[in-house]
């Protein structure tokens, strides 16, 4: 049985009080751990430690830091077994998933920003004959950092790898359902030569518990948080009394709009990833599905067919392309989202159900459900499962409408083969990141994050830069 420690200051350690939770395998139903049940008392700790170790791990240089990292990202490809095992196991997701996209990407998050940091600069403004400015850039200070469990690594380490490049230093909350692969990362960082204090772990829940502690705690600077929209709200409430810098990683409704002109078997091949990959539970799935009415039957008829033949199952075997959600509870809420679907009307066309090989486990079958409209809650609410809709449109910006008919604002998808239709919609729908007949093609130098009620901020590259670090100008009279 897993026991899943703390890690502050370098070491692994039990709560104080010895308060621990179950971690449960949602592909079983078994428990496979025990977790160490942080509350304020550690977190103080965990902040006292990482506020120690700023004042020499935010003075290393770039160079140095980026050779940690890297060997951060090659412990991380040297144990990506164990680390796809233990993701699996944690989140019911396919370890042949795990493998290719969440411990990989880990690695490459690490590496990405182990070379950025070196190549960052500052600007100069000269005031000719009077004064020069230039800015300098400097490390923040302490960092929270709380994650998700649906890519409980890839997530954690987009936000760990740009904080320690930057100079800063951390205390990061892990999802309290997915905590396993944040320790052996923490591991991973004390083996690669990461100072003590420079990153720390700290389990728990999050309102009242552990994530509170941290967003309320006087001593932190920064929070990047990565979750649900309701829980950006109380983040940002939490953080205001000491106006910590915030970045926010909120909750999607995606639209993924098909215009007849596309490209059908790819926009079919991708719309099957994007709605239903990592069981549905990607904030970038594309789960409201528009598609122009003369393509329509042919499309809905299609990829019915393709749903039907994926293979919901035991993560670790190869053939499965859909594994179990998280946990029970969250089964629970997405059938509750599908019932009542039907209940406004709406028509399942495959799935709707607990696979009937399958009698426990959290498993659900993909699900396509029609004959819905935008004043449904399925069509508003982020379900964060294999759900989606599928509605017909017959112009642009009927289309356009519906798309931006939303309070997120995270991604969307067009498929079209027109050019100047793709310019024109990816120019109006509102969302932080659209993709043009493609689906999750990241260049990690670009832009991420959402707008509207998915998120406050932009990650990735110098963006990311922006917020672990400050600039300062200095003017100096010529
Ligand atoms: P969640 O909001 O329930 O939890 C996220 C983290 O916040 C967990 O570590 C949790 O313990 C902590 N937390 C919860 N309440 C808190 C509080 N009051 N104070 C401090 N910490 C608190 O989200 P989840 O269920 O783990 O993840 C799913 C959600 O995340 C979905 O809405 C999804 O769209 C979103 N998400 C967004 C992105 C993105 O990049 N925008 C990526 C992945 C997931």
């Amino acid at each position: 049985m897993e026991r899943v420690l703390h890690f502050i200051d370098g070491e692994f350690c039990e709560s104080v009080d010895h308060r621990t939770f179950d971690n449960i395998n949602p592909a079983t139903g078994e428990k496979i751990g025990v977790v160490a049940e942080g509350t304020k008392v550690e977190i103080d700790r965990a902040v006292a430690a990482a506020r120690r170790a700023f004042k020499t791990w935010g003075k290393t240089s770039a160079a140095d830091r980026s050779v940690i990292l890297h060997k951060i990202a090659d412990l991380i490809e040297q144990n990506l077994d164990e680390l796809a095992l233990l993701e699996t196991t944690d989140t019911g997701k396919p370890l042949s998933l795990s493998k290719s996209l969440d411990i990989p990407r880990s690695a490459y998050n690490f590496r990405f920003f182990a070379d950025f940091v070196k190549g960052m600069s500052t600007e100069a403004f000269e005031m000719e004959g009077v004064a020069l400015n230039y800015a300098l850039r400097r490390p923040v200070g302490v960092a929270g950092l709380i994650s998700p469990w649906n890519l409980p690594l890839f997530l954690l380490t987009w936000k760990v790898a740009p904080c320690l490049a930057a100079g800063d230093t951390c205390v990061i909350k892990p999802a309290e359902l997915t905590p396993m692969t944040a320790t052996k990362l923490a591991e991973i960082c004390k083996q690669a030569g990461l100072p003590d204090g420079v990153l720390n772990v700290v389990h728990g829940f999050g309102p009242d518990a552990a994530g509170s502690a941290l967003t309320e705690h006087p001593d932190v600077d920064l929070i990047s948080l990565t979750g649900e929209t309701t829980t950006g709200k109380a983040v940002m409430k939490a953080a205001s009394s000491t106006l910590k810098g915030l970045s926010l990683e909120l909750g999607g409704k995606n639209p993924n709009i098909i215009f007849a002109d596309c490209d059908l078997e790819d926009a079919l091949e991708t719309t099957i990833r994007s709605s239903f990959v990592n069981q549905g539970e990607v904030c970038l799935c594309g789960s409201r599905i528009y598609v122009e009415r003369p393509l329509y039957d042919t499309f809905v008829e299609r990829l019915v067919e393709k749903t039907k033949a994926l293979v919901v199952g035991d993560p670790l075997d190869p053939k499965t392309n859909i594994g179990a959600l998280v946990s029970e509870e969250h089964r629970d809420r997405v059938e509750g989202f599908v019932q009542r679907a039907i209940q406004e009307g709406g028509r399942v066309l495959t799935g709707g159900k607990r696979p009937e090989h399958l009698s426990k486990g959290a498993f659900y079958e993909p699900t396509i459900i029609v004959d819905v409209d935008s004043s449904c809650e399925i069509t508003r609410q982020e379900v964060f499962g294999p759900v989606v809709t599928i509605q017909p449109f017959d112009t642009e910006d009927e289309v356009i409408e519906a798309a931006n008919d939303t309070s997120y604002g995270l991604g969307a998808t067009i498929w079209t083969s027109n050019l100047k239709r793709a310019h024109r919609v990816a120019g109006e729908i509102e969302a932080g990141i659209i993709w043009v007949n493609t689906w999750f093609l990241r260049d990690l130098r670009t832009p991420f994050g959402g707008m509207k009620q998915s998120g406050i901020g932009r990650e990735g590259g110098v963006h990311s830069f922006e917020f672990f670090s400050e600039l300062k100008n200095v003017c100096i009279k010529l």
